[in-house]
């Protein structure tokens, strides 16, 4: 495994989601025996002892379950930490020429992101704190 280094020029998404814990529960043996166990079973199936349930915290982070989904996994792509791209292989032409972009190019293509992406950038809206549109540059690791 190798790793490359990746520019993107063109528009992206800067965003912080809204991260939360929510509490879950889940069944556990008061003797720690690693099991899988059933909402309907009362005793381990290793050691016999009467199962409990437990609570546990998990941190929600709305923007990255969403984008997981997959309706929006090949539309956008988390490369670092709060930055998103478009995905490059439905994205706009990467062999444009870059040598004389000037800004109503660059406008154009934050145009065309923001039609593009309409619908995922509402619903990304609804659950973040901070989503802003920029142009430029962004290197990642891949
Ligand atoms: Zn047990």
């Amino acid at each position: 495994m190798s790793i490359e280094k990746i520019t993107y020029i063109g528009p992206y998404i800067k965003i912080s989601s809204k991260i939360y814990d929510q509490e879950y529960t889940r069944i556990v043996c008061p003797n720690k025996c690693k099991d899988t166990y059933y909402s309907d079973q009362n005793f381990c199936s290793k050691c016999g002892s009467e199962l409990k349930l437990q609570s546990y915290m998990r941190k929600i982070d709305e923007v990255s379950e969403l984008i997981i989904r997959d309706e929006f996994v090949d539309e956008l792509v988390f490369v670092k930490e709060n930055t998103l791209i478009a995905n490059h292989r439905i994205g706009f032409n990467e062999n444009r020429d870059l040598s004389n972009i000037n800004i109503d190019q660059i406008d154009e293509e934050i145009k065309w992101f923001h039609y593009r992406y309409q619908n995922i950038i509402s619903a990304l809206r609804r659950i973040s704190n901070f989503l802003e549109i920029f142009w430029g540059v962004v290197e990642y690791y891949n």
